[in-house]
């Protein structure tokens, strides 16, 4: 088995940006020329998420609004008496998306859907810039 470590860095406007990584993460992989491998993609941080989306206008109105109603900003949260950051609901709803997906590379291609795109969600009350990283097994 061997393990390949890339990583990127993605500025971010914060309160739930969402931000298309994609072409970042199909350049890092297809820079090694594979064929078969498992291609993890992490975002480090307790604020920010990565998951996917069909990234079209809609949806990424529909997203924030779904997740404001699961957990709303402009509300007390019981993490802002411990640090009086603001951003209890950042890290709720980070929890909830989560920080990784996994995507297979089969015959050299990523098995994206069509429709499917991988996306960074920064969710803090401020801007922020994300190390992304991708460690690739084969
Ligand atoms: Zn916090």
């Amino acid at each position: 088995m061997t393990i390949i470590n890339d990583r990127f860095t993605v500025n971010t406007k914060g309160n739930t940006d969402i931000i298309d990584i994609t072409q970042k993460v199909k350049h890092a992989v297809y820079s090694h020329s594979l064929q078969n491998a498992v291609v993890n993609v992490y975002v480090a941080g307790s604020t920010v998420s990565i998951t996917n989306i069909e990234f079209e206008p809609g949806l990424l109105v529909d997203l924030p609004e779904a997740l404001e109603k699961i957990a709303p900003a402009g509300v007390e949260y019981h993490h802002d008496e411990t640090w009086h950051d603001g951003n209890g609901y950042a890290h709720v709803r980070a929890s909830i998306v989560g920080n990784s997906t996994m995507v297979p590379l089969i015959d050299g291609a990523l098995q994206l859907g069509q429709w499917q795109q991988i996306v960074l969600i920064d969710f803090d009350n401020k801007s922020r810039t994300r190390t992304v990283y991708i460690q690739i097994v084969y």
